[in-house]
């Protein structure tokens, strides 16, 4: 195949984006509501939109330690620009409010944190007063209101805080909590369960012989299923079997929301993957326009979702991190997740043929700029260690020569840490 096409030609070959599209439009939300406390509901997705049971903060208070007054009660300042003001009794703390107003034409200390006291509406810096005798000497604030955090300037009651299909972060925890959220209406954790199949494979830390592949694809997927932050189901190694392969489908169809399987997913004699999804279950798209990733095949057993990965370590982690993820998020009830990429220069030259979408091993260097792995043997596993992402060059021809933009997708941007 020496022509300007990468693909063989009399074979219809689905371009990366109407895969994803196909996705997106046939997969929803699979696992059921349930009700989570707040702390245990980081990494969760909702199911309804979250608001505000109350404004946050609830009344207003000090941003500071130092004293509070009202400002319209100010005296005229002396040659210096200070004021003098009595100090009222007592003291306002978090969570110890002054019992009674202050009166009139008076200051009062107060903390980082009080609720103001009735009477008063702007704080002095503790670092900018002098306390002479029973009264306290200070440059007053230029405005009414300084050093105030005013009540529901955060949040008000009922605000919406966040959106349903929001995947929360620690962080957001925070913001439930401030403003009373106790139980979080949420999905339940996807289940993935993951396979591995083929009769050469042995399994990582036994005796290494010269015969035999070891298991890489089941560690990988499974940490990749839980970095994405699902529960994974192991389901082992098959071997290349109709029976032992139909069996362990069922127990994934039983046990799990959606099925990563790893090699067979050609046209070959031992390919059983792709054979019993033709046969018994549903194929919804088999060969895509995509490198590395061949042969890969998605569809459904039973009614869940299967992604039929190649064997290949290579291509099985960016077909998962390509088609898996953006689907599973679906799945869990969230968004469709486009990855998150950013056009940089390249530090190496390349022409690719049109027809199908290709992506790199690739890392930044010094300069910022992208440089691609060694070699795009797909065999190379070690270039997965090696990149901090991938590049992403376009279905059509092109030809990337050094300091052109090119497409960085970081390990980052499809959701997972990176070093
Ligand atoms: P297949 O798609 O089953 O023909 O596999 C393609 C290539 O990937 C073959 O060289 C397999 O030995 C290899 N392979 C398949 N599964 C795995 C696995 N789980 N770990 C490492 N290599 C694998
Ligand atoms: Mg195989």
């Amino acid at each position: 195949m020496d022509d300007c096409y990468a693909l063989p030609r009399g074979t219809e070959w689905t371009p990366v984006d109407t895969a994803l599209e196909r996705l997106r439009l046939t997969l929803g939300p699979i696992t059921p509501y349930e009700e989570v406390p707040l702390g245990q509901a980081a990494g969760r997705v909702l199911a309804l939109p979250a608001h505000a049971r109350r404004a946050n903060p609830p009344a207003a208070n000090s941003a500071v330690d130092g004293y509070a007054f009202l400002w319209a009660d100010l005296p005229p300042a002396d040659a210096d620009g200070r004021v003098l003001l009595p100090l009222g009794e007592g003291r306002a703390a978090a969570g110890q409010p002054l019992p009674k107003a202050l009166p009139r034409g008076h200051a009062v200390r107060i903390l980082t944190g009080a609720e103001m006291p009735k009477g008063t509406d702007t704080v002095v810096l503790q670092e900018d007063c002098a306390v002479e005798g029973s009264s306290l000497r200070f440059p007053p604030p230029e405005k009414a209101g300084a050093n105030r955090r005013k009540a529901g300037e955060d949040a008000q009651e009922g605000d919406l805080l966040l959106p349903a299909c929001h995947k929360l972060a620690p962080q957001d925890l925070a913001r439930l909590a401030v403003a009373g959220v106790g139980l979080v209406g949420v999905r339940r954790q996807l289940r993935v369960a993951v396979l591995s199949t083929g009769d050469e494979l042995i399994q990582p830390g036994a005796a290494p012989g010269t015969d035999g592949i070891f298991d890489a694809n089941r560690p990988m997927l499974l940490a990749l299923v839980e970095a994405l932050g699902y529960a994974a189901v192991d389901l082992g190694a098959v071997r290349d079997d109709e029976a032992a392969l139909r069996a362990a489908l069922h127990r994934g169809a039983a046990t799990a929301d959606a099925i990563l399987t790893s090699g067979g997913a050609s046209a070959g004699d031992e390919d059983h993957v792709s054979r019993l999804l033709t046969t018994e279950g549903q194929v919804s798209t088999w060969r895509i326009a995509v490198k590395p990733g061949r042969p890969l095949a998605i569809g459904t057993w039973g009614e869940k979702p299967i992604f039929g990965l190649p064997g290949n370590p290579v291509a099985a982690w960016i077909c998962a991190l390509i088609f898996a993820r953006p689907a599973l998020a679906q799945l869990a009830g969230g968004r469709w997740q486009t990855p998150r990429g950013y056009a940089l220069p390249a530090a190496f030259e390349k022409r690719k043929k049109a027809g199908r979408r290709e992506y790199l091993r690739a890392r930044l260097d010094a300069d910022g700029r992208v440089e691609a792995f060694r070699s795009e043997g797909s065999g190379l596993v070690g270039g997965l260690s090696w990149a901090d992402g991938l590049v992403e060059l376009p279905d059509a021809a092109m030809t990337v020569r050094r300091g052109d933009p090119v497409r960085f997708i970081p390990w980052s941007g499809f959701g997972i840490g990176g070093r």
